[in-house]
């Protein structure tokens, strides 16, 4: 198993993996396949999308603000009920095909790990599954 250790620091935040996850597939070694992204964690979660202009991540995460507000009556007595409900929404991992050797990235696609409940020092697991 590989893991990508993320030190987030503040409790909303998008952080760009894309650059260690293709570490990892480059060192398998192996030219087809599929490689996945997991978060195990609750309140954070893993996206792909622009990579190119960073109002990007910052206008999801301010219209997740809207749809989860921090306060809103939730039961959950920790206090943190809306980083669990966004982590569900945007979801706890991905697929990217591999192909010659590379991740399979659209040009302006990037990897992020999302955290909802920061900061903290979270955990990220790749898994590469080769199908030649
Ligand atoms: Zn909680």
């Amino acid at each position: 198993m590989n893991k990508i250790q993320v030190k987030t620091h503040s409790q909303s935040e998008f952080i760009n993996i894309t650059p260690e996850v293709g570490k990892i597939v480059h060192r398998q070694g192996f030219k087809e396949g599929v490689c996945y992204v997991y978060v195990p964690h609750t309140t954070a979660a893993v996206t792909i999308n622009e990579n190119a202009d960073p109002s990007v991540p910052k206008d999801i995460q301010n219209e997740l603000n809207k749809i989860v507000p921090w306060d809103d009556h939730y039961t959950h007595m920790e206090g943190n009920a809306a980083a669990h409900i966004k982590s569900t929404i945007v979801g706890s991992s991905v697929y990217i095909p591999v192909s010659d050797g590379k991740l399979a990235l659209g040009t302006w696609q990037g990897i992020f790990f999302c955290e909802f409940d920061g900061p903290r020092n979270r955990e990220v697991f790749v898994q590469t599954i080769k199908s030649e």
